[in-house]
C-alpha cells in the first residue's frame, strides 16, 4: 500500500512528538509512524525532570547552563548546540506549559524547580534548581499534551507500525517503508521530507533501564545504508537499577538519605568519595559499586549486586516521596525496603551517540559537512552531539523538545519547496527479502539465544569498565553472532500480530548498533566520559578531542570504518573552568 506525506515522522516519543508538532504546524501534511501507541514510548517513563534555566527558585542564567552541559560531556559537546539548547528550552518550557503540560508549582505558582546532578550556578560554584517536573511523572505529562496538540494540528497516526527501511535514492531521502504488525502487511510511505526519532538501543546490554522496545532501529538502518553513526562508544550507566531487572530506581532514593552497603554492611562510598558519598556522580557511583563487586563484595545470589538500605528512613519517606521504588520493590523482588535492605546493580540507561545531524536536525552523511537532503533526526537515536561524552540528567527531556521542534520546523520548510522525489520502481524489495529469509530459514538457532549471549558479553565486555583485551575479544563474538543470525529460523510463520517475526528483525539492528559500538569505543584509546578504559586511564585531549564516525564497511561485512569529526567550540575549554563570570 503507498501514501503520501509532505513529512513523515518515525517515531512518537518526546522528540517524534515535537517534531510532527512543528511540522503540522508548518502547513504540511503529516504522518507520524510508530511502532508504539504513542503515549507508550518509553519518554513516558522520564522522572526526575527537564532543565531550563526559568530561575524561578534561585539566579539562573542560559549560559551558566551552556557551561554545565559542556562539562559533563567532557569538553566533546559540540558547543553550539548546547548554546541553541541552553537557550532554546527556557521558551520551550513556557510553551509546553502553555499547552497545558500540569507542571508542579512554586507557591508563588510558576513552574516548580528542584535541584539535580551536575547543574551548578555560577559555573559550577553550588548546585541550582533548574529540573522542571510534573511530580514524578514528567515524561508521561510531556508525551500527553504532546500528543493532544498533535491530534488537534491534524498529524495522522500509524500506530504499532514498524520502520525496516529508509528510502534514500542519489543522496535524497524519499520515504519509509513500514510493516504493518496487525496485518503483516508492508507499507510504503512516499514523503517529501523524513523525521527519524525512534529512541535508543539499551537493549544491547543485558542489564538495562530501557524498554524492550529499544532496539536501535533506525540507527541500524542507516549505518546499513554505509552511513555513519556518531560517538557510539559513550554509554551511560544509571547506578540503581534494580537488580537482574534493570528497572530504574531513581537518584532521589539516595537524596532522600539511601546508603549504598556491600556484603559487609559497609557505607562503601566513603572509600570512593569521602565528603559527598553516595551523591557522588552517576559514573563515579557505578563504578565504585562495579569495583565492590569485582572484589568479591557483592550481594545477592550471584554476588553480582548492592544493597541499597532504606531501613533507617521514616516510613513517610519511603511509603511517601519513594513510594513508586518501594512499590516496585515489594513487587518485582519481593523485598520490603521498610525493613529489608534491596539489591540494586548499574543499569544501561543512555545512548550519547547515534544518527549525526546538524544543530537544524538534518543528517549528516561524513565528518565533513555532508548532509542527506530531506532527512532529519532528533532525539536520543540523534548525535546533535548536545550531551558529548556523557549526558546530565533532566537534558535528555529537554533535548527531545529543543531539537524535536528544530527538525520539524526545518522538514516543514524543505517540504513547503520541494518536489517528491523519485521513488525505486519497487521501494519495498529490500523489506520483502529480509523477512521472507527470516521467514524461511529452516536453521535451528534461534533469535532469543542469540540475543542473551549478545547482552550477556556486551555486558562484560563493552561495559562500565573497558579495555583492549575484552573489547578485541567481543568484535570476534559480534562476528560469529552474525554468523549464526544468518541461520536463524522464525517459528512463527503467521501474518497477523507476529511478534517472533518482529524480535528477529529487531535483534538484526542490536547486533549493527552493538558491531559500531565495539568498534569505536576499541578505537577510541583514553577515557573520557562514560567511555572509562582501564589501559588508557587518562583523557587526551591532544588526540581524541572530536567524535568517532562508524561506518558499516559495506564490501566486508562485519568489519568497521572509522573516521572523525571535529567538535565544535565556542570558547569554553577547560582552562575556564575556575574562573567564575560576573553578570
Ligand atoms: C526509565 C527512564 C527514566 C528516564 N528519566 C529521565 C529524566 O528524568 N529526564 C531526562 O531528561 N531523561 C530521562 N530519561 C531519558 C529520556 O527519557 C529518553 O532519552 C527520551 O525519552 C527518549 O525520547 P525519544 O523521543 O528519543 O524516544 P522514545 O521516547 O524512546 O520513543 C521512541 C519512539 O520510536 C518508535 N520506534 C522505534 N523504532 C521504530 C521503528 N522501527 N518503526 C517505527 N517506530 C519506531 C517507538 O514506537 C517510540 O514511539 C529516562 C530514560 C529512562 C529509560
Amino acid at each position: 500500500m503507498h501514501h503520501r506525506y509532505d513529512v513523515v515522522v518515525v517515531g512518537a516519543g518526546g522528540a517524534g512528538l515535537m517534531a510532527a508538532l512543528y511540522a503540522a504546524k508548518g502547513n504540511v501534511s503529516v504522518a507520524c509512524v510508530s511502532k508504539l501507541y504513542p503515549t507508550r514510548s518509553h519518554t513516558g517513563a522520564a522522572q526526575g525532570g527537564i532543565g531550563a534555566s526559568l530561575g524561578n527558585v534561585g539566579e539562573d542564567h542560559w549560559e551558566w547552563h551552556m557551561f554545565d552541559t559542556i562539562k559533563g560531556g567532557d569538553y566533546l559537546t559540540d558547543q553550539d548546540a548546547a548554546e541553541v539548547f541552553a537557550k532554546d528550552i527556557v521558551d520551550a518550557v513556557i510553551e509546553l506549559e502553555h499547552m497545558g503540560l500540569p507542571f508542579s508549582r512554586e507557591a508563588d505558582g510558576t513552574i516548580a524547580q528542584r535541584k539535580f546532578g551536575g547543574h551548578t550556578r555560577e559555573f559550577g560554584k553550588a548546585a541550582v534548581e533548574r529540573a522542571c517536573y510534573a511530580k514524578d511523572r514528567t515524561g508521561h505529562m510531556i508525551l500527553q499534551t504532546l500528543y493532544q496538540q498533535n491530534v488537534k494540528n491534524g498529524t495522522t497516526f500509524y500506530n504499532e507500525f514498524h520502520v525496516f527501511d529508509l528510502l534514500i535514492e542519489d543522496g535524497r531521502c524519499t520515504g519509509v517503508v513500514a510493516y504493518d504488525l496487525a496485518t503483516g502487511e508492508l507499507h510504503t510511505f512516499h514523503a517529501k521530507a523524513v523525521i527519524l526519532a525512534a529512541g535508543g538501543y539499551g537493549r544491547v546490554f543485558k542489564i538495562t533501564s530501557n524498554a524492550f522496545t529499544l532496539t536501535g532501529d533506525l540507527m541500524s538502518i542507516y549505518y546499513r545504508k554505509g552511513l555513519p553513526l556518531e560517538d557510539m562508544e559513550f554509554y551511560q550507566f544509571h547506578p540503581t537499577g534494580l537488580s537482574k531487572l534493570g528497572i530504574l530506581v531513581t537518584e532521589g532514593i539516595r537524596g532522600e538519605g539511601g546508603i549504598l552497603r556491600n556484603v559487609n554492611e559497609e557505607r562503601f562510598m566513603e572509600r570512593y568519595a569521602p565528603t559527598i558519598k553516595d551523591l557522588a556522580p552517576r559514573d563515579i557511583v557505578a563504578r565504585s559499586m562495579i569495583t565492590e563487586i569485582r572484589e568479591g563484595r557483592g550481594v545477592g545470589p550471584d554476588k553480582d549486586a548492592i544493597y541499597i538500605d532504606l531501613t533507617h528512613l521514616p516510613r513517610e519517606t519511603v511509603e511517601g516521596k519513594l513510594a513508586e521504588i518501594t512499590d516496585l520493590a515489594r513487587t518485582y523482588l519481593g523485598l520490603d525496603p521498610l525493613k529489608d535492605m534491596v539489591l540494586v546493580q548499574p543499569t544501561a540507561h543512555y545512548a550519547m551517540g547515534g544518527i549525526p545531524t546538524d544543530i537544524d536536525g538534518q543528517c549528516l552523511s561524513d565528518g565533513a559537512g555532508g548532509k542527506i537532503e530531506g532527512l532529519y533526526a532528533a532525539g536520543e537515536q540523534a548525535c546533535v552531539s548536545l550531551h558529548g561524552a556523557n549526558r546530565l540528567g533532566t537534558n535528555s527531556l529537554g533535548d527531545l523538545v529543543v531539537f524535536g521542534r528544530r527538525a520539524g520546523i526545518s522538514a516543514a520548510k524543505y517540504a513547503r519547496q520541494a518536489d517528491y522525489g523519485r521513488l525505486a520502481e519497487d521501494p519495498e524489495a529490500e523489506t520483502r527479502a529480509l523477512l521472507e529469509g527470516l521467514r524461511s530459514n529452516r536453521g535451528k538457532d534461534n533469535p532469543a539465544d542469540i540475543r542473551k549471549v549478545l547482552q550477556e558479553t556486551m555486558m562484560n565486555n563493552v561495559g562500565i569498565f573497558r579495555n583492549g583485551p575484552d573489547m578485541e575479544k567481543q568484535v570476534e563474538i559480534i562476528k560469529e553472532l552474525k554468523e549464526r543470525y544468518k541461520n536463524v529460523g522464525v517459528a512463527d510463520v503467521s501474518a497477523k500480530f507476529n511478534g517472533d517475526l518482529i524480535d528477529a528483525v529487531e535483534l538484526g539492528f542490536l547486533l549493527d548498533c552493538a558491531e559500531a559500538m565495539t568498534a569505536s569505543a576499541v578505537n577510541r584509546t583514553e577515557s573520557r566520559g562514560a567511555h572509562e578504559r582501564e589501559d588508557y586511564t587518562t583523557r587526551d585531549d591532544k588526540n581524541w578531542l572530536k567524535h568517532t564516525m562508524a561506518y558499516k564497511d559495506l564490501n566486508n561485512d562485519g568489519n568497521v570504518l572509522i573516521g572523525y569529526k571535529p567538535v565544535a567550540l565556542k570558547g569554553y575549554t577547560r582552562a575556564f573552568e575556575p574562573k567564575a563570570r560576573v553578570y
